[in-house]
């Protein structure tokens, strides 16, 4: 079966930790196709201007161009309000009927993954593949024993290679990459034009954030 991920986040602006994820997952696990999921709106913050879907989608066009399997996909951005999991997953089952899903997410959402609306339930519906990130440690006190039981703990160089091809569920956790940046941080970086970190964002991405004068 193909293995299509999908990789939730509002990507304001994408950055090198988000394309390390996408690149280490793919290959970690195999991925035919992997797929950055834009959320509709962006957080609206007081003192900005939220960033629009149009140029958030454009910079993850530009950031994914240079790979085969990993593209960007518009399914959230189409319904033009918020939608939550609990909305996208059937819908992404629709798309690819044949095939075995994975749901990409931090180490920080799934600090937060309770608060995710019908969240026990979006963790049952698909595969789940959480990376690790600097500055948020992986704990499993917060779920509860009928999700404990389903993760699969990819750290450590371990690989229980078995479990991918049990018919069940999963949560793996993988700590294939640890890439210290965040896309708030860049953003205030950002604030008087100038990029310190240009490390941190894709030569594409950077260039488009000064050419329409972003985040100032
Ligand atoms: P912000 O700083 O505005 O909260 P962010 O950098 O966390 O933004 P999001 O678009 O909110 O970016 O994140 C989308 C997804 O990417 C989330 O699941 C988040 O956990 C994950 N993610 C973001 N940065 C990293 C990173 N450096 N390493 C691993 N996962 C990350």
């Amino acid at each position: 079966m193909r293995r299509i991920a999908y990789f939730g986040g509002t990507f304001d602006p994408v950055h090198t930790g988000h394309l390390s994820v996408a690149r280490s997952v793919t290959k970690q696990f195999d991925i035919d196709l992997f797929y950055f999921l834009p959320a509709f709106h962006a957080p609206h913050k007081p003192n900005r201007i939220p960033t629009s879907a149009f140029h958030r989608f454009a910079m993850l066009v530009l950031a994914t161009e240079p790979y085969d399997r990993i593209g960007v996909s518009t399914v959230e951005l189409e319904k033009s309000e918020k939608r939550f999991t609990i909305q996208t997953l059937p819908e992404l089952y629709r798309i690819h009927p044949d095939c075995e899903l994975f749901f990409v997410m931090g180490a920080d959402s799934w600090a937060d993954i309770r608060t995710w609306r019908d969240w026990e339930e979006v963790l049952v519906m698909s595969n789940h593949i959480v990376a690790t990130r600097p500055g948020y440690p992986i704990s499993f006190d917060h779920v509860t024993e009928k999700i404990r039981q389903r993760i699969v703990d990819l750290r450590n160089g371990s690989s229980k290679t078995e479990v991918f091809n049990d018919g069940a569920k999963h949560i793996y956790i993988s700590d294939a990459v640890l890439y210290d940046t965040s896309a708030s941080e860049l953003r205030e970086d950002l604030t008087d034009g100038r990029l310190e970190k240009r490390n941190d964002v894709p030569a594409a991405v950077a260039k488009y954030i000064e050419k329409y004068e972003l985040y100032r």
